[in-house]
């Protein structure tokens, strides 16, 4: 692969003041492990950097934007590099990699944890819930806390303690000239306010503080499954549960054919069959009593919605979402399930071809909603559902066909959509940049942007233009 790339031909001096005393690695086209380093999640994004700088701190961040300004190669920035567009990878410029910066300090005292920009969201729930803490954070756990942290944050925790930057203290940042500064309530509050929904626009965080949280660490959760054909009366019988659920349950629907894995049974593999996946982060015992109507809704083909460790909660959906397989995505959040808003996604659901898409639809609602929208440049806190309407390949077989279902599905729900979460998007323009947003917090955020980085050196992401 590694001699598709043209060499670029930025000066070669540029290259060796950039590697002296660079600590982490610098890795060129013909290096050993290019390829490597240059894949990201999404097996269908295929691109080819002239340079990956691998960060060991913050002085090589500096270092590597620095070198980018010089040669004027254009800056991917990279997390846990799972931004399902692929913009933590470009052709021909320079990927500031932090996937080698994995510090984290816990403190159970404070309740407070500090975070690389390269620690997946596993590694932090590894550390934390050791003392029985997490941030609030996503559901996969191979998932990057940087990307994540920036455009909002939602997972199983949500409903009870708000989104990932919702537990936001503080970040350090290294602005687009090269300067180190810090954002949180009392300095830089504006960019502190900015940095909480509006992604890598504004700079390369290289460290974060979270507030802690309680979970677990047995919580009562998993995934229940029915035959696809029960799914409009379970979505209506879901629709009436869910209406006074307290703030401790977070569900997830998921329409999909089975996979044949060890628990699933042989009878069900490659069927149909619609699942909720419950997470109830309160005492056990409640958990039990609150999931009990849902366990007895009709005939469940499995159940296996037990007490089990948040940790283990956390990597459910790993299995679904592998490295190097091929996604496609559009997303919408809805106001509710109404009656047409079921047929649609029941409709669809039984369309699905591959038999790796599954796509989620997430509860809303809860502490998220409770947070003033204006407080955070993330919008959208009003959502009933969110809808990551997502199709799976294991190659390019078959992805032209399941991205066109992808896209009619969406289009379908088009009379309903409402927001959009900003992490949910794929290349889609700078009017959906501006619908993630609405155009008020767009306004502000394109201030923002003038002030911290009027000549758009970070454009590759979910792009505010100055
Ligand atoms: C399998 C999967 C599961 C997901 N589950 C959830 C979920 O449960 N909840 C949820 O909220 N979202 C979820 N997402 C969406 C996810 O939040 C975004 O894709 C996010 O961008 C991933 O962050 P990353 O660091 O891994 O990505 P990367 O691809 O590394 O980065 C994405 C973008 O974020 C910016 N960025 C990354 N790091 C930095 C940094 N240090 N400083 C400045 N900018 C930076 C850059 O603009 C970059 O282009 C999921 C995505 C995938 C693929």
């Amino acid at each position: 692969m590694a001699e598709t790339v043209t060499q670029s031909a930025f000066d070669e001096a540029a290259l060796t003041q950039l590697e002296d005393g660079f600590r982490g690695q610098l890795v060129r086209p013909d290096d050993p492990g290019y390829d490597e380093h240059r894949k990201v999640w999404n097996g269908s994004i295929i691109r080819f950097p002239a340079l990956i700088a691998r960060c060991a701190g913050v002085a090589d961040v500096i270092a590597a934007l620095r070198f980018a300004k010089e040669t004027g190669l254009q800056v991917a920035v990279r997390g846990g590099g799972h931004s399902f567009p692929g913009l933590s990878v470009c052709d021909g410029g320079v990927v500031v990699d932090l996937g080698l910066m994995k510090g984290i300090r816990v403190d159970p005292e404070a309740r407070t944890t500090r975070v690389q920009a390269g620690v997946l969201l596993g590694e932090l729930d590894r550390e934390t819930q050791a003392f029985g803490l997490a941030v609030p954070s996503g559901i996969v756990t191979h998932t990057g806390v940087a990307g994540l942290t920036l455009g909002g944050g939602i997972g199983w925790l949500m409903r009870k303690h708000g989104l990932t930057v919702d537990q936001l203290v503080s970040a350090d940042l290294v602005t687009a000239d090269g300067e180190l500064v810090r954002a949180s309530a009392s300095e830089n509050s504006d960019l502190f306010w900015g940095l909480r929904g509006g992604g890598g626009n504004f700079g390369v965080v290289t460290e974060f503080e979270f507030c802690l949280v309680p979970a677990g660490p047995a919580v009562m959760a998993g995934p229940i499954f029915w035959p696809i054909e029960d799914s409009p009366r379970l979505l209506r019988f879901y629709r009436d549960w869910i209406a006074e659920a307290p703030d401790e349950l977070m569900t997830i629907i998921v329409h999909r054919k089975a996979p044949a894995l060890p628990f699933v049974p042989t009878e069900l593999h490659g069927k149909l069959v619609v699942s909720v996946i419950v997470c109830y982060c309160g005492p056990l015992e409640e958990g039990e009593r609150v999931v009990r109507p849902l366990k007895s809704f009709g005939s469940p083909v499995l159940d296996l919605c037990e007490p089990k460790p948040f940790v283990a909660h956390q990597t459910m959906f790993d299995p679904s979402f592998k490295h190097d397989w091929w996604y496609y995505m559009r997303a919408c959040d809805v106001g509710e399930l109404n009656d047409e808003v079921i047929d649609i996604t029941v409709d669809h659901a039984r369309r699905i071809r591959s038999p790796l898409t599954a796509f989620p639809i997430w509860q809303g609602g809860g502490a998220v909603g409770r947070v003033g929208d204006d407080e955070t440049a993330f919008h959208g806190r009003g959502a009933g559902h969110t809808f990551n309407i997502t199709s799976v390949c294991a190659t390019a077989d078959g992805f032209d066909e399941e991205r066109e279902w992808v896209r009619d599905f969406w289009s379908a729900l088009g009379p309903y959509h409402e927001t959009v979460y900003v992490n949910f998007l794929m290349d889609e323009g700078e009017e959906r940049v501006k619908q993630a947003y609405g155009p008020d917090k767009y306004e502000r955020l394109k201030a923002l942007k003038r002030h911290w980085d009027p000549d758009n050196f970070f454009r590759l992401n979910q792009n505010i233009a100055p």
